[in-house]
């Protein structure tokens, strides 16, 4: 096998041990350098930095042998991949996000970081993949060497056939925190549909302001099947391609269909 020059971030930190899992075995694959943020950024979704400079300092990760670079950044996840591939002149092969603490299925993948990192690899046209560590459905101590493991093998055989990826897509992978061996396989999904039902915990801070801190339960509504939370929860790897395009194709058709208008001045040649 060839090679390859990986760009790896996450949203959990630079010193985050899935971060660190990852690298390990990336490295195994070719050149690793991590440009990650330097604090835990989960739920910074896809946001960037534009009205604060963004620093970047080299750290040494905990990754043995040679091979893998460590810079952590003052920005969001899609701040680091965006500082990483202009500092290495987009000489960059795969833009890989991960490992992170817990799933990112349904509409997780709006608030992740992780996954957010990734689709900036993909809105950027490389190939990209971002992995993430199911311990919603399978609490416990995380396993992160051996689900990095997991990851390295599915990216060994995607890489075989990368002529077929199309640009601007990212692949979205959850692995079951479970050991190998009560894995059933690689089931490949569609996006599930679960949501949130927001809570706050409202408490007093010593000043006596009020403070609202938001938690939430997932709740899934979603009727249909073969979903990534469905083959998660059936001990499922699964790996859902997700597109940079939003649009709801089938509204579109018929929105055009309804005749939309404003009422404009006489003489205005717009509908
Ligand atoms: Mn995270």
């Amino acid at each position: 096998m060839i090679a390859m020059r990986f760009l790896l971030s996450n949203d959990d930190g630079i010193e985050a041990p899935g971060l660190v899992a990852l690298a390990t075995e990336l490295a195994k694959l070719g050149e690793v350098v991590v440009v990650a943020p330097e604090r835990e950024m989960s739920g910074a979704g896809h946001s960037f930095t534009r009205r604060f400079p963004l620093k970047i300092r080299p750290v040494r990760l905990p990754v043995a042998g040679a091979g893998v670079k460590g810079y952590a950044t003052t920005g969001t996840p899609a701040d680091s991949v965006k500082l990483g591939l202009y500092l290495l002149h987009r000489e960059v092969d795969w833009v890989i996000s991960g490992l992170n603490g817990g799933r990112n299925a349904g509409v997780d993948v709006f608030y992740s970081g992780t996954v957010a990192a990734a689709l900036e690899g993909a809105i950027d046209g490389f190939p990209s993949a971002a992995f993430s560590l199911d311990l919603q459905d399978y609490p416990g101590e995380p396993r992160w060497a051996e689900a990095a493991a997991l990851a390295r093998e599915i990216l060994e055989s995607l890489i075989a056939q990368r002529e077929k990826l199309p640009k601007r897509v990212c692949l979205n992978v959850n692995i079951p925190n479970l050991p190998r061996a009560e894995i059933r396989g690689i089931k490949v999904t569609r996006q599930g549909l679960q949501r949130y039902e927001d809570y706050f915990e409202v408490r007093e801070d010593p000043f006596g302001e009020r403070y609202y801190w938001l938690t939430g339960l997932a709740v899934s509504e979603d009727e249909e099947r073969e979903t990534d939370l469905e083959g998660l929860r059936g001990r499922w790897i699964t790996i859902t391609p997700l597109g940079i395009d939003l649009t709801d194709y089938q509204l579109l058709k018929e929105l055009q269909g309804w005749g939309l208008k404003l009422k404009l001045k006489k003489g205005s040649s717009a509908r």
